[in-house]
């Protein structure tokens, strides 16, 4: 049983995947259930065109559910980034259908007068590291409001500009540095009942890594989290269910003994 809880489709700005391609591969990949969940960032609302693609989303996952449903679930979500920079207009895309499961995450931050995602600021030897620390710091201030306040059911990608950072920029940021932060965040999300996603986009060849990695992972489990997700955050039809099976190794030596997907908001759990 194989759920993919994190992926991206034709509705989301930077994804060419139509529900039918998404559906047919996951199919024939053997895995059991989808999450839509496109993009709906909140810095960029109107000009993504957010309200009518997000709309067109709930429209295409209800006809896949059922033009599918005999031989694959397909759960309809959204990935709603920076909800607070304006609470009003997530509550009312919050509320335009009764949702599989909402995901959380942070794609911008605004640092040194850098107002734009993160992928787009230029990490490189122009940032000393304790610039580097410095982001990373509002970063995860970022995510504490955001477990905080908002009613999200799944955390994704934690640590996600490390994939800039280090991976692109090849800085040597440890992210560790901020463990009583990350351990502040990950308390905030087992009190509050929420899923700690294990994000596997990552996860490619040798130096494949997960987001949070390993080292964050062990101390959520050791902290009583048990409630995680998986998600290939797949933008296009070969990474959807990527490198599950290897995942699903790591997560058991690290102690976990099952993970979760949502339906209609509530958790369910696929014992390993
Ligand atoms: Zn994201
Ligand atoms: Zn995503």
């Amino acid at each position: 049983m194989k759920y993919d809880c994190h992926i991206h489709s034709v509705n989301s700005v930077d994804s060419d995947q139509t529900l039918d391609m998404i559906c047919s591969t996951a199919i024939k990949k053997g895995i059991s259930g989808v999450t839509v969940t496109d993009h709906a960032d909140m810095w960029y609302y109107a000009e993504t065109d957010t309200l009518s693609r997000i709309k067109s989303s709930i429209s295409d996952t209800c006809k896949a559910a059922e033009k599918y449903g005999d031989r694959l679930s397909v759960f309809c979500g959204i990935e709603l980034s920076e909800y607070d920079y304006d609470p009003q207009k997530s509550a009312e895309l919050l509320e335009l259908t009764e949702y599989d499961a909402v995901l959380g995450s942070v794609h911008c931050v605004e640092f040194e007068g850098f107002h734009d995602a993160y992928s787009r600021i230029p990490f490189g030897p122009d940032f000393k590291d304790e610039e580097i620390y410095a982001f990373l710091e509002e970063y995860l201030l970022y995510i504490n409001r955001m477990v905080d306040k908002f009613d999200l059911d799944i955390a994704a990608h934690l640590t996600c500009p490390l994939r800039y950072i280090n991976g692109k920029y090849g800085r040597n940021a440890d992210i560790m540095k901020f463990t009583d932060e990350i351990t502040e965040i990950l308390r905030k999300i087992i009190k509050r009942d929420m899923a700690l996603e294990v994000n596997t986009s990552g996860m490619k060849g040798q130096n494949g890594y997960l987001m949070p990695d390993e080292r964050i992972l062990s101390l959520y489990r050791s902290l009583g989290g048990e409630k995680i997700t998986l998600g290939s955050d797949a933008h296009i039809t070969q990474n959807i269910g990527n490198s599950f099976k290897r995942v699903v190794e790591i997560l058991k030596r690290i102690g976990f003994n099952g993970y979760y997907y949502y339906k209609k908001r509530k958790g369910i759990k696929i014992n390993f």
